[in-house]
């Protein structure tokens, strides 16, 4: 068996990376009682996103022991609304969502990231079976029977699978040859966090404007946390008000359905775009959260998809170590394509039409775009698919079956 270094034993596998998705992979492959070496410089967590878990996500979290840590700290998601504000000739009507016409006690929580960090974190420092290198990688090589990861420090391993989770500028992705296609959107979301006068009711609330989405989701207490798309000049211009005015200026978008509100702590501009790599899984390599996937902050789906990256990995995996088998071999690669390319297509696909429709001048699309979301809004089980397919894919499971 080829070992690089010829020094460093293999062991079944690594994760590069420690945002919300590499500490949850790390997590859950540990949990299958095998070595798994996280290879993650421990950083502060600086911004101020939160993120709206929703469905099979928070299974996912309470199964590998993370939910409890951070529970409390959450607010339940239990209606939707999406508001056509975006003063065109033909508007869509209201659509709203609730939890309780599919007969959930809600569809999601809404949590801050750095909170939800925080709990992974903790509960990545209580598995027996996971240790940390605590730095960045540097090099990742991938040979015939193990992938040699090298740490900026200097520090080696091999692993005979390396989960990629390091993000947009993905180091695993560029080792394994996967080529991605990227778009910049030409728009920018702003974020920040607001008390306000009102009761949110658990509603998250969703203004369609024509440069994007402006989204208040609840959090616990009489507060919101707000994603506000726009052209990046106009959110620069947005981003440099005092905190007064930008109140203001959200109390004005949310049409004052929240009362006055007070903004809280920081601001932080994230520029969007969309990438889609060429595959998932390459030499030993596979791709989870951002490096496999980029979209728009439209529906709260990116970390939703990236958390079933992990779980869906974490199967097969267990079923392969079960077996005997070599995790990183060309069958747990080819699972792991199957089991997540067409969730993260159409996703990515569904998002980018989405978005496109909103913010095209082109005349045509706006009445498709007001008809579809009217039939959404107004025929009971298309609606309630929608609800369904927006918390996880349920076709999923049958194709899976089928192959
Ligand atoms: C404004 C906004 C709002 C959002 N809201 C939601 C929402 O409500 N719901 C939702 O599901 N999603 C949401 N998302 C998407 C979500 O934030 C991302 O999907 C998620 O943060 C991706 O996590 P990740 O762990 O894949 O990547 P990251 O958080 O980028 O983590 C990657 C990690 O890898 C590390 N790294 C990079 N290179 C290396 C290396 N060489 N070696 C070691 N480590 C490395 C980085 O330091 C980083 O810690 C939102 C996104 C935005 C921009």
């Amino acid at each position: 068996m080829s070992d690089h270094s010829g020094r460093h034993p293999v062991q079944p596998i690594a994760v590069v990376g420690g945002g919300p998705v590499g500490l949850a992979a790390a997590i859950a492959l540990a949990s299958t009682g095998e070595n798994v070496t996280l290879v993650a410089r421990k950083v502060p967590y600086v911004d101020n996103r939160t993120t709206a878990l929703l469905g099979k996500s928070i299974d996912f979290l309470d199964d590998i022991g993370v939910w409890r840590l951070c529970a409390d700290k959450s607010a339940a998601l239990k209606v939707m609304r999406l508001i056509d504000d975006t003063g065109r000739l033909v508007r869509a009507p209201e659509v709203r969502f609730s939890c309780e016409e599919i007969g959930r006690a809600a569809f999601g929580y809404n949590i801050e990231n750095r909170l939800l960090i925080a709990a992974l974190e903790q509960r990545a420092s209580e598995c027996a079976s996971l240790t940390r290198i605590d730095d960045d990688a540097a090099g990742i090589i991938p040979g015939d029977a193990a992938v040699n990861v090298i740490a900026k420090g200097g520090q080696q391993l091999n692993a005979r699978l390396v989960v990629g989770c390091d993000g947009r500028h993905s180091l695993c992705r560029e080792a394994a040859d996967i080529a991605v296609e990227r778009r910049d959107l030409g728009q920018t979301a702003l974020t920040f966090n607001v008390s306000h006068t009102r009761p949110h009711r658990d509603t998250s609330t969703e203004f369609h404007t024509p440069s994007g989405p402006c989204v208040f989701v609840p959090l616990p207490d009489q507060r919101c946390s707000v994603v506000w798309v726009s052209r990046p000049d106009e959110a620069a211009r947005l981003s440099a008000l005092g905190d007064a005015e930008l109140g203001r200026a959200a109390e004005r978008q949310a049409h004052s359905i929240l009362g006055a509100m007070s903004v809280e702590g920081a601001r932080f501009t994230f520029p969007l775009s969309i990438e889609r790599p060429a595959r998932l899984a390459a030499k030993r390599i596979v791709l989870a959260g951002e490096a496999a996937h980029v979209i728009p902050p439209i529906g709260a789906q990116g970390l939703n998809m990236g958390l079933r990256d992990a779980s869906d990995l974490a199967e097969l995996v267990a079923e392969c170590l079960a077996l005997g088998g070599d995790p990183g071999s060309d069958d747990v690669l080819a699972g792991y394509q199957r089991s997540r390319g067409a969730d993260i297509a159409s996703r990515t696909f569904a998002i980018d039409l989405a978005n496109r429709s909103l913010i095209s001048d082109f005349l045509p699309v706006q009445p498709a775009r007001a008809i579809g979301l009217g039939l959404i809004g107004s025929i009971g089980p298309l609606r309630r698919l929608a609800m369904r397919e927006g918390l996880s894919p349920s076709w999923r499971n049958n194709l899976l079956r089928m192959m």
